[in-house]
C-alpha cells in the first residue's frame, strides 16, 4: 500500500526506542503491516526459531516479525504503546526464548513505564483502555438488527455461502439489513458465517455506538443482491 515503507521505517524507529530502553542490542524486529481488518489483536510478534546443530538439537529464536494492524496506525500514542508491548515479546523471545505476560513480561514493561508513563504498557491492548482505533483499511459487511429494543450487530470480511445462509436468517426473522463498514470496534462483534447453529449478534451498550447502528439501520445505503457483493467489501 502506497506509504507503507515510509510507516514501517518509522514503526521500526520506535522499535528500537524501546529496544534501548530495555538495554536489547541483539538482532532487531522484522516489522509487518498486517493484511487483517479485525482488531481482536492490535499487534503480535511471531518467534521464528531454528534448530542448532550439536548433541542437544536444541531449537532457539533467532528471529521476530512484529506484526501490526493497520487500524492501530492513526493515533500515535496507541501505535507506540502497541510497539512497546511487542518489542518486549521480541526481548522476551530472543533472551529467554518464550514470550508471554508473566513476571519477566512485567519487570520490563515497567521498565518501559518509568520512562514513558505509568500503563503505557498494559498486558493486553485491546480496543478501550486508551487504545484508539482508526478506521479498517478496507470495508467489511456488517449486519444491524433491531431486537427487543436493541440495536445488535454482526460481521464478516466477505459473504461466503454460509455468509449468505445467515444473512438470510436474520432479515428473515429480525428484519436485519446489511451494510458496509470501516467502523473497526465493529470488527469485534460476532462473525457472520462463524457457527451453524447459533446465529447470534452483538449488543454494544455505549450510547455513541447505540447512536452509530441506529443511523446505519434506518439510514445507511443497505447492500442489496449479496449474490453479486460476494468476495471482498468494495
Ligand atoms: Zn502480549
Amino acid at each position: 500500500m502506497k506509504g507503507d515503507k515510509e510507516l514501517v521505517s518509522r514503526i521500526s524507529a520506535m522499535s528500537d526506542k524501546y529496544l534501548a530502553i530495555l538495554g536489547f542490542e541483539g538482532v532487531r524486529p522484522s516489522i509487518k503491516l498486517s493484511g487483517r481488518v479485525a482488531a481482536k489483536w492490535l499487534g503480535r510478534c511471531k518467534p521464528h526459531s531454528k534448530t542448532f546443530d550439536g548433541e542437544t538439537r536444541r531449537r532457539a529464536v533467532v528471529a521476530t516479525t512484529i506484526e501490526i494492524l493497520r487500524s492501530v496506525c492513526s493515533d500515535e500514542r496507541t501505535l507506540e504503546r502497541v510497539i512497546a508491548h511487542e518489542v518486549v515479546h521480541h526481548v522476551q523471545f530472543l533472551t529467554q526464548n518464550r514470550g508471554g505476560h508473566g513476571a519477566d513480561f512485567l519487570d520490563r514493561a515497567a521498565r518501559i513505564n518509568a520512562v514513558a508513563g505509568a500503563g503505557f504498557v498494559t498486558v493486553k491492548c485491546f480496543e478501550g483502555d486508551g487504545y484508539v482505533l482508526g478506521p479498517t483499511h478496507r470495508e467489511f459487511f456488517v449486519m444491524v438488527r433491531f431486537v427487543a429494543g436493541q440495536y445488535q450487530a454482526s460481521w464478516s470480511p466477505t459473504v461466503t455461502d454460509r455468509v449468505a445462509a445467515e444473512i438470510g436468517f436474520h432479515v428473515h426473522k429480525y428484519g436485519a439489513r446489511v451494510f458496509t463498514s470501516t467502523e473497526s470496534w465493529l470488527t469485534l462483534a460476532t462473525k457472520l458465517g462463524a457457527s451453524r447453529t447459533s446465529f447470534r449478534a452483538s449488543y454494544f451498550p455505549a450510547l455513541d455506538r447505540q447512536e452509530y447502528l441506529a443511523k446505519l439501520y434506518n439510514e445507511g445505503r443497505q447492500v442489496i443482491g449479496l449474490d453479486m457483493a460476494r468476495g471482498k467489501a468494495a
